[in-house]
Parts: structure tokens; C-alpha cells; sequence
């Protein structure tokens, strides 16, 4: 048996008896499904998809035109807390392009081929060759972290380049199985070839992994300075109740928060700090309470008619530093 025969082999042997093969979107030949879930899968762990948006989203937009069909705003709303907001709006977007195109009489459905899908807002090369690979069956390699990770591992690649990568990927892919291969590849990333102490000993890829030795080498970590932005947040008040904006900007387009501003007022009040880590930066605002004598806003919500909008988690967290200090 040659060694692409073995990996292939020992891969489907492994996922028979060890793969999360009760996942939904496994479980499902839904396009729609298996998008949505490889679109939330993109910045969040499996278990938190699971338990607390994946159901929920579905039950609330069971179709590509029941989320075309709905307000942004309640898209956002079940979205919350997931982070990476860009992600929903795309998801919505696309969904919105896909119903404009469908025939009358049908339902609109995702394209099967990856330069039709790529097309779609959000979905990107490695959404698109999963959505191939896992609802229309492609013979086609998926590409997500932990597949580059086992890649770089099995070849003794220090420093990849993603054209190489790809490369090997689809010299690799199990053609006959895509599915079981991809899904596998992905399982033994995340439970076997981790990024720290992989478990090179359970790993059916180990006979044939040159990086086994050394796995923490492959690949090289580049160093990453994250920068701090700061911000003073003005939560203002009148009537008890806050003042809050809906986002324009590219960033949180679309949900509500509060306002930040240049220089705070002379009369607020600080009240403390909130920090928030996001990939590119992290944000540490300043938050400021002030009392208005005259409504100089568009919109005021107590804070009972805030937790029902769609809010980021700063603002989440400003929120509750408020809450806190009139408990102080
Ligand atoms: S043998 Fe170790 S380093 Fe190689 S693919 Fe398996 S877990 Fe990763």
C-alpha cells in the first residue's frame, strides 16, 4: 500500500471509530445548513455553536428566504454574542442575492461549484471548498486551521505558503470519500494534532508524519504585536433612560451602542473601564455617565429594552458596568 493509500485507509478507519460524526451539519446533505455552520465555525469553537446559535438560528430562519426575508436587525439580534458581526451581514447578504436569482416556483439554493460560491458575499476559498465538499460531495480538500496545522506537520513545513498548501491538499484529498477524509482531517486537528502537545501516539497519521519528532515546530509561530486602541464612552442618560446609535460604519455595522466620543464632558462622570480583545487590536474605552436636561438624542431604552437589541459585547460590557455603578 502506498502512502496516500494508508493515509486515506487509516484516516476513514480513525473517523469510523472516533469522529464527531454526530454533528448536525453532518448529518444533513442542506446546503444551507452546512454553510450556515461552517460561516459560524469561522472565529467560534464547535461547542459554543452547538449549544447556543446553531438550533437557534434555524429554528428562527429555517430557510435561505426566511433570512432573506427578515430584517438585519433580528439577524444581528441571533447572532449576538457570536462576535465577528461582518460574518451575519454576508450570510444575509448572500442569502438576499441567492432568492433575487432563484427561478419562480423554486427555492433559491447554494451553487455547488467553488467559483460560483466564492462569488457569494462571505464565503471565501476555504467556505467554498467546504460547502462543496460536505453538500455536494466534491472531491475537494477543505482548508481550515487545523488542516493547515496536520499538513504542515506531515510534510515538515516550517514556514507554508498557502499556494503549497493548497497544493498538497488536493494531492492529499481522499477522492473516493472526500467527506469522511475532510471531516477527519479536521477531527484529528482539533482533538489529536493541537497545537501544543499533540498526541502524536493515537494519531493514525503517525507512521507516515515527518514532523512527529518535533510536531511544535511545524509550523512557526509568527509574532503578532496587537495593538491598544483607546476610547472614551459617553453613556448618556435622560429619563433614566441611555442613549444608544445605530452603527453606520464598516465596523458593528448595524448594531446598537453607545457613543464615543473625542473629549469627554467636563460634567460626566467616569465610572471605570471595560476592555475588549479583538483579533486585530484590543480596545480599552473609558466609560463616562452623563445627565442630560434636554433629549439631544434619536433614540433612549431602559436597560430591560437594550438586552432585547443587537448589541456587541463592549457595549454588553459597558452596559453592565452602568448597571453596576448605580448598585455602588
Ligand atoms: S503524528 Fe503527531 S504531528 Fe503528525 S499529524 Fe499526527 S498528531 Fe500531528
Amino acid at each position: 500500500m502506498n502512502d496516500l493509500c494508508f493515509i486515506h485507509d487509516s484516516i476513514a478507519r480513525w473517523y469510523a471509530k472516533e469522529g464527531r460524526k454526530e454533528l448536525p451539519w453532518r448529518n444533513t446533505d442542506n446546503a444551507y445548513h452546512i454553510w450556515l455552520s461552517e460561516v459560524m465555525l469561522q472565529q467560534t469553537q464547535v461547542k459554543t455553536v452547538l449549544d447556543r446559535y446553531y438550533f437557534p438560528f434555524l429554528e428562527r430562519f429555517p430557510t435561505i428566504e426566511a433570512l432573506a426575508d427578515a430584517p438585519l436587525d433580528a439577524v444581528l439580534k441571533r447572532w449576538e454574542g457570536l462576535g465577528y458581526y461582518t460574518r451575519a451581514k454576508n450570510l444575509h447578504k448572500a442569502a438576499m442575492l441567492l432568492t433575487q436569482r432563484q427561478t419562480r416556483g423554486t427555492s433559491p439554493t447554494l451553487p455547488s461549484s467553488i467559483d460560483e460560491l466564492i462569488k457569494l458575499p462571505g464565503i471565501g476559498k476555504n467556505t467554498a471548498h467546504a460547502i462543496a465538499a460536505f453538500a455536494f460531495k466534491k472531491p475537494v480538500p477543505v482548508m481550515e486551521a487545523n488542516v493547515k496545522r496536520i499538513l504542515c506537520r506531515l510534510h515538515a513545513i516550517e514556514e507554508p505558503k498557502d499556494k503549497n498548501l493548497w497544493e498538497l491538499a488536493y494531492a492529499q484529498v481522499d477522492r473516493n470519500d472526500p467527506f469522511v477524509y475532510n471531516q477527519a482531517m479536521m477531527d484529528i486537528g482539533a482533538t489529536l494534532c493541537t497545537p501544543k502537545n499533540p498526541l502524536c501516539d493515537a494519531c493514525p497519521l503517525e507512521s507516515v508524519c515527518r514532523g512527529k519528532g518535533e510536531p511544535e515546530r511545524y509550523p512557526q509561530k509568527k509574532r503578532r504585536t496587537v495593538p491598544t486602541r483607546e476610547q472614551h464612552i459617553m453613556v448618556t442618560l435622560y429619563n433614566d433612560k441611555l442613549a444608544l446609535s445605530q452603527r453606520r460604519g464598516r465596523f458593528l455595522h448595524g448594531l446598537w451602542g453607545f457613543d464615543a466620543v473625542e473629549v469627554p464632558l467636563c460634567a460626566a462622570e467616569e465610572i471605570g473601564e471595560v476592555t475588549h480583545a479583538y483579533t486585530h487590536f484590543k480596545l480599552r474605552c473609558k466609560v463616562y455617565i452623563y445627565d442630560e436636561l434636554e433629549p439631544a438624542h434619536d433614540h433612549y431604552f431602559t436597560p430591560e429594552e437594550i438586552r432585547k437589541l443587537a448589541i456587541s459585547k463592549v457595549d454588553e460590557k459597558i452596559l453592565k458596568l452602568y448597571l453596576h455603578s448605580c448598585d455602588a
